[in-house]
Order: structure tokens, then C-alpha cells, then sequence
């Protein structure tokens, strides 16, 4: 039967759980349970042969050897885009050895992690770990590993939760479930002890190398329901390292009057001769820094030495030995301790709740075994409450793996070994009662909640909050908006999140109009436009708007909607982005309408391309499709400067064979229609030159037409006039009707100077309406 297990991907250590009877940490191939979410490239000795992937506790040791190629704590790039200020951050940061760079492939937003100069993604390093973790289990369990509830901090957004399932999908692992990392760790806890019939608050803290997550939970009857959660996705332990490893180097620098201690440092390969001495030294003093650390957690003072490794200008050894007590070690992480403390609190504040409130405070993570964490979370809950987790690294792969035992279609009845079913009461061969035992000892539901605010952006960016934090999950919401103008034929919905207040887009969603347009078409639609939300309990979102038609026309209703989930779209992304500033600088640069009417039908044409960009199933890019439409982009803001507008044309044209078809050749008609045709193709198809020149083509043989064009102006004042001046319309109308009259009897001469009299009017009428400006409307209001 192939495994389901439980996996805390962390970052900087992982663990996998299995549960059978009861609950096992699995160990790695290298026997330790735990392992450290390090990946390194290594070289082989041999030239030619291909570098290996080496994962965990061996990848540790091969970082002071070759950090360049050593990754760590990549799982704080995971669904970053190269532009986060926290992803610059990190890239300027000089401890970090590895090469962070924009994506050569990819959008403005994704990321590439240099190993051995190829890139990489944050979600195939990931997959890396992912895939160790799995072969390991694999052989110790001798049975295939296919399913795994994977843990994520309860803070991650939905960017990097899809990062996640990438990752997994990668190495061919199927997600039962995304689970936040804290409720994991209550779920450990809450199975030992919390009664079937007693109800808990659970606050858990989890603060661990990376991440500090913090979530409130309600546990009663096998139920665990998320009240509240929040975090800081950049604090943890690692933070922790560096700011001792500041203190260490002051402190060396004051010793040996050392001035500026990282220039100092930089130069060390220089002044020992040796390259790569730097960056052994940097290593030596991560390891030995963190090996303080958990020290001081158990005794009073630890010291931090490294000798051999520092040389200075003169060529003599620099040996690092500071002693640290403990005291001036909680001083140093005084303030990151306040921080912990304070977002606690407003975690709470969120959902209303004072700390007495909380019955259990739960603590779990690397770094709260650290005393003065306890000792602060005693001071806000009182001591009795708080508990320090039997295993605190090791409970939120427990949780996971109790999840997915619960998640697993089937499973082995704990007294004969049989495959149940998980609707199975009672075991077919030895009767066990399966039902009680799952009360007793499982999950029998959590209810997720929404991590963050969930908005929409209206009109001049107004926002209006969608789903509300800790909403519970999967939850579904329509709202109607209405068009900003009710003739608009483009709707932009751009959703975005709230993380600590600030924004994060988490992607947008374009609906183009695209019945027949007719300029003197009444509108058709009121303009309205429903939208719905649906939050599934992974906080995957799916959005579906759909156009609202006064005449429930069944054919414009099904043309006029569509489906999507957010925050997948990488490449799509970035061409809405493209084409919304293309239409923000055209509305700027006041345009007139004919060329706006151009833009309106290429941003159509761009939005139906770009909606089709990404397959949703296997979230493939169509390379074909994306060209076409950056093309599109490209062209329509071209051709808008340009001052060169084809849809304009090919009405006119249409309108033109439509009323006067019968004035002019057979020929000459099908020349048109040709010619017409070619350019539509090139509207769609070809590149600037090439639609230009078909536009011209079409241009020249539609004014080669001659004298129906004068009869188009004069129809067209007349158009203008119904508007402002209906009385003075039917001047125009008449003087066609009486053209044609004369025409047909064969008297030109007659029927041109009926014409000529009203041509300076015409003329003057038309220039004005052509030199009117309009913009492009695409957003929302409430
Ligand atoms: P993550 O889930 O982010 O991968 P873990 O929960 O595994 O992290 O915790 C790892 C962090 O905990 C590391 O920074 C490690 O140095 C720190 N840590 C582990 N044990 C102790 C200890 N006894 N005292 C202080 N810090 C510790
Ligand atoms: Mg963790």
C-alpha cells in the first residue's frame, strides 16, 4: 500500500512523520530525525561527470567547502519575486555566499538561484529537500511514498503556497493538504491532551529558524478550528545567529583593534593568500555562533572560538574567542524577543481576545527553547499555561502526519493490519472498532481559516475588502460592481492582500466584451458585473466574474464570463501589466477617439490572447500564444502613437459597401473585402511594418472609391446632428437620397451640385468630431 506522511519542509530543518498506531518520526539515511533544509550541487572529482544534488546534513558540511553552490533558507525566497524589498535584502546581504538573480526566463517577478551557473527555481531547490526526504522514507518503510500533507508557515501567502505544491508536484508528491505549520503543532499536541469533551483555546508559537508564526486555535471533539493567526515571515533563529555573530566580530575587533572588521573580513583571501579563506571563515562562524546559542539555552555562558582562520596585514594570526553569558545574550535579542511579544498581542487584538482567554500556550520551533522565550511568554499568559513542547521540532511533522493518516483514503486497522477504508465503522476481518478509534486518537475536522484581507481594487484604486481575515475556509462570496461606464468593453479586476498592512498583489483577472459592435448601437449591457470569490481551505483562490445583461441574453452571458485561480500566472502577469500601462499613458496622452476605438479593439484582441496564455491544468506557457499577444501590446501602443488606427477603417469600409454597395463596381467591391480581409489577418497576426503597410493598402483602395466617400462624410454630419441637432439631420439624409435619385436617372452633373453646397459644412462638422478625445474605461466601482 503506498504511504501517506507528513512533512515539515522548514527552513532550516524538515522532518517526516509517519502515523500507523501511533505517531513516528521517520529517520533519514544518515539516521538523524532531523534534516537540514540544505541543498548543494557538488562536483564530482572526476572531469566530466555530472554534478550531484546532495541534500541535508551533508550539504551542511560541504557549504564550508563551496558555499557559492550551497543553499540554505531557500524557503524564504519561495513565490518571491526578484524586486521584493526582502528578497533585495537578502541578495545584499554579504553572509549569503549563494547568487540570487532575476530569472533569465522568466518575468520581471521570478527569481533564479545560480548553481554551478545554471539557474534554478526556489520551488526546484525546494523539490530537492522534498525529493530526499521522500527516497529516505521510501527505503527505511521499504513502500512507495505518494501522498504527503505538507506544512507551510500560517503566514505564507498564496504565492508561495503555490510555490509549495510546484515543489511537490516536482518530485511527483501528490498534496492532500497544505497545513499551516502551528496548527499542525496544536494538532500534536491537542491528540495527547486535550480530552474528546473539553473544548481548549490554543494559542501555538512557532518560532523557528526562518519563520515565527503564531495561531489561534479552538480545539473540541476532534475539531480544530483557526481563530486567528499571524507572524513575521523574516524572524527566527537565523536572525538570531547574525546579530551574535555581529557581537562576536565587535567584540574580536575591539581585542585586536581592528577597525572596520568587514572590510577586514573581506580581504581575508587577499591577506592569507589563500582564496576561499573568507568564506571558510564565514561558515566557522554561522556553525559555531548557533552551536553558542543552543548552549546558552542550558547553561550560563558559551564561547565562541575559531582558530587559525584569520590572518592579519602583517601575516600573523587573528584567533576569535569571546565568551558570552547568557545575560548579555538575552540583552543582545532583547528586542527581537519584544517583537514576538508584540505581535502575539496583536494577533489577539485581531480577533478580540486577551491573553486570558488563551488556555494553553503552545511552544514549539528551535528557537523557543531559548529561556528568556519562555520566560516571556509566562509574563503575558501566566506560567501555568505555557507549555514547552515535548519534541518542539519535531510536533508539527507529527500533526502533519496525523492529518494525513486522516486524509488517506485507507489505512491499517491497528489491531490486525488490514486495509480500511476510512468510512469502514468496524474492521471486516477482526471487528476492531475503527469509529472509536479515531475519536480517540485522530482529527476528525479542522476548520481552516483565511490568513489574510482579501481585496479588491475599485475605481482610482479605491479598495473594497472582499473576504475578511480569519474568515473560515472554503468560503464563497459574490458581490455585484458596477462598470464605470455602462458602454465600457473592458473590465479589470485587480485583487490584492494584506500581510502586516502591506500590499501584495495576488493577481488580476481581464473580462473583455466581445459582441459585435456597431457604433450607433445602444448599450447593451446596464453594466454590471458579478464577482465571485471562492476560498478553498489551501487559501487557493478561484475568482469567476461574470457580465450581468439586462436582456438575459443566454448567447452574451456565457461569452461574457469566466474562471480563474489566482496567483499562478507568472507570464500572463506580466502582460496585463504591459497592456494596463499601455491604456493608462494612451488615457493620459488624451488621444483622439478613433485612435482610442483602435486601442479598445487591440486590448480585446491582447486580453483574449492573454487569458489563454497559461494552461490551468498543467500551468504550462503557451510560448506561441504569449509572443502573439506581447505583439499585440506592442503593436497597439505603436500604432496609438503612431496616430494609425485600422478598426476605424474596416468600419467605415463596411458601413460604406453597406449603404453605397450599390454605387460602386462589383469589382471594386470584391477588391475591398479582400484587401479588408488581409488586413483584419494582419491586425491579428502580423508585426508593426506589416500592418501598417496592409492598413495603408486598404486605406488607398477605399479612397480610390472617390465620390461615395463625400456621400460617408455627408451621412456622417448627419449622424452627428441626430445627436445635438436632430432638426438639422435630415438635411444631410435628404441631400443623399436626392444624390442617388439623380444619379440613378443618369443626371451626375445635377447631382454633384446638390452635393458641393453642403460640402464646406460637412467637412467642418467632421474635422471637429474626429478631433474629439476619449479614453478607455476598464474599472469598477461598488
Ligand atoms: P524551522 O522550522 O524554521 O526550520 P526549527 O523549528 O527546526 O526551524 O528550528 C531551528 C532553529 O532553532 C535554528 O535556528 C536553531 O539554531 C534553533 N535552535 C534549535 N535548538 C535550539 C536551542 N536549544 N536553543 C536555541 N535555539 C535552538
Ligand atoms: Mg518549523
Amino acid at each position: 500500500m503506498a504511504k501517506s506522511i507528513g512533512i515539515d519542509l522548514g527552513t532550516t530543518n524538515s522532518v517526516a512523520a509517519i502515523k500507523k498506531i501511533t505517531t513516528e518520526v521517520l529517520k533519514n539515511s544518515e539516521g538523524g530525525l532531523i534534516t537540514p533544509s540544505c541543498v548543494t550541487l557538488k562536483k564530482k572529482k572526476f572531469p566530466f561527470a555530472k554534478p550531484e544534488f546532495v541534500v541535508g546534513r551533508n550539504a551542511l558540511e560541504w557549504m564550508k567547502q563551496d558555499p557559492i553552490n550551497t543553499i540554505v533558507a531557500v524557503k524564504r525566497l519561495m513565490g518571491r519575486s526578484y524586486r521584493d524589498t526582502d528578497v533585495q535584502k537578502i541578495i545584499q546581504d554579504k553572509r549569503l555566499r549563494y547568487l540570487i538573480q532575476r530569472h533569465s526566463k522568466g518575468t520581471e517577478n521570478s527569481l533564479a538561484i545560480l548553481l554551478a551557473g545554471k539557474e534554478y527555481t526556489p520551488d526546484e531547490i525546494s523539490s530537492k529537500i522534498l525529493e530526499k526526504i521522500r527516497r529516505d522514507v521510501e527505503k527505511s518503510e521499504g513502500d512507495d511514498v505518494e501522498y504527503a500533507v505538507i506544512t507551510v508557515p500560517a503566514y505564507f501567502n498564496d504565492k508561495q503556497k503555490h510555490a509549495t505544491r510546484t515543489a511537490a508536484a516536482l518530485t511527483g508528491l501528490k498534496v492532500q493538504r497544505l497545513l499551516p505549520e502551528p496548527t499542525a503543532a496544536a494538532i500534536s499536541f491537542g491528540v495527547g491532551n486535550i480530552k474528546d469533551d473539553d473544548a481548549k483555546t490554543v494559542l501555538v508559537f512557532d518560532f523557528g529558524g526562518g519563520t515565527f508564526d503564531i495561531s489561534v486555535l479552538t480545539i473540541s471533539g476532534g475539531q480544530f478550528i483557526e481563530q486567528g493567526k499571524g507572524g513575521d515571515m523574516w524572524l527566527g533563529g537565523e536572525d538570531i545567529d547574525q546579530d551574535l555573530a555581529d557581537y562576536v566580530l565587535k567584540e574580536t575587533a575591539k581585542e585586536y583593534e581592528i577597525e572596520d572588521i568587514s572590510a577586514f573580513i573581506e580581504n581575508q583571501d587577499a591577506l592569507a593568500k589563500k582564496q576561499g579563506q573568507r568564506n571558510q571563515f564565514l561558515a566557522e562562524l554561522k556553525t559555531q555562533v548557533e552551536k553558542a546559542k543552543i548552549r546558552l539555552s542550558a547553561e550560563n555562558e558559551a564561547f565562541v572560538e575559531i582558530l587559525g582562520l584569520l590572518v592579519d596585514n602583517d601575516g600573523d594570526r587573528i584567533d576569535v574567542d569571546v565568551e558570552i553569558s547568557r545575560k548579555q545574550f538575552e540583552t543582545l535579542i532583547a528586542p527581537m524577543i519584544a517583537k514576538t511579544v508584540e505581535l502575539t498581542r496583536r494577533v489577539l487584538d485581531g480577533i478580540h481576545f486577551t491573553p486570558d482567554l488563551i488556555d494553553n500556550v503552545l511552544l514549539v520551533g528551535g528557537s523557543s527553547n531559548i529561556p528568556a522565550v519562555v520566560k516571556a511568554m509566562q509574563e503575558l499568559f501566566g506560567a501555568n499555561k505555557v507549555h514547552q513542547h515535548e519534541r518542539p521540532m519535531l510536533a508539527v511533522s507529527e500533526g502533519a502526519a496525523i492529518l494525513s493518516h486522516r486524509l488517506a483514503d485507507t489505512y491499517e486497522c491497528p489491531k490486525c493490519g488490514l486495509e480500511v477504508s476510512q468510512s469502514d465503522i468496524n474492521c471486516s476481518n477482526c471487528e476492531f472498532d475503527l469509529d472509536k478509534y479515531k475519536i480517540d486518537t485522530g482529527v476528525l475536522d479542522i476548520v481552516h481559516s483565511a490568513a489574510h484581507d482579501y481585496f479588491i481594487c475599485l475605481e482610482n484604486n479605491e479598495k473594497f475588502l472582499f473576504v475578511e481575515k480569519n474568515t473560515p475556509l472554503p468560503f464563497t462570496k459574490s458581490e455585484t460592481f458596477r462598470l464605470v461606464n455602462p458602454e465600457q468593453r473592458l473590465i479589470h479586476m485587480k485583487f490584492i492582500n494584506t500581510v502586516n498592512e502591506v500590499e501584495e498583489s495576488i493577481g488580476d483577472l481581464w473580462l473583455g466584451i466581445d459582441s459585435e459592435y456597431e457604433e450607433d448601437d445602444e448599450p447593451k449591457a446596464p453594466g454590471q458585473v458579478e464577482i465571485t470569490l471562492n476560498i478553498d481551505e489551501n487559501n487557493i483562490i478561484e475568482v469567476n466574474a461574470q457580465l450581468k445583461t439586462d436582456t438575459d441574453n443566454a448567447e452574451t452571458q456565457s461569452e461574457s464570463q469566466m474562471t480563474r485561480t489566482l496567483s499562478r500566472g507568472k507570464a500572463d502577469e506580466k502582460l496585463f501589466l504591459e497592456l494596463e500601462k499601455v491604456i493608462t499613458d494612451a488615457n493620459e496622452a488624451k488621444y483622439n477617439k478613433y485612435v482610442m476605438l483602435d486601442l479598445l479593439y487591440r486590448s480585446l484582441a491582447a486580453v483574449r490572447d492573454i487569458n489563454m496564455v497559461i494552461d490551468p491544468a498543467k500551468e504550462t506557457v503557451d510560448e506561441s500564444l504569449y509572443k502573439r499577444a506581447s505583439l499585440k501590446i506592442d503593436k497597439a501602443q505603436k500604432m496609438a502613437d503612431q496616430d494609425e488606427s485600422s478598426m476605424p477603417a474596416i468600419f467605415y469600409a463596411e458601413s460604406l459597401l453597406d449603404s453605397f454597395g450599390s454605387l460602386i463596381s462589383h469589382k471594386e467591391r470584391k477588391k475591398i473585402r479582400k484587401k479588408m480581409a488581409y488586413l483584419k489577418d494582419m491586425d491579428e497576426n502580423g508585426n508593426y511594418q506589416e500592418n501598417v503597410d496592409a492598413l495603408n493598402d486598404f486605406r488607398d483602395s477605399v479612397n480610390e472609391l472617390g465620390g461615395v466617400n463625400t456621400l460617408m462624410q455627408v451621412r456622417k454630419a448627419g449622424d452627428i446632428c441626430m445627436q445635438t441637432d436632430p432638426g438639422k439631420a435630415n438635411k444631410y439624409y435628404r441631400c443623399i437620397d436626392d444624390f442617388i435619385a439623380l444619379f440613378k436617372k443618369g443626371e451626375v452633373d445635377q447631382a454633384s451640385e446638390k452635393l458641393r453646397d453642403i460640402i464646406p459644412e460637412v467637412q467642418e462638422l467632421t474635422m471637429q468630431f474626429a478631433q474629439e478625445t476619449s479614453v478607455i474605461h476598464k474599472d469598477i466601482v461598488k
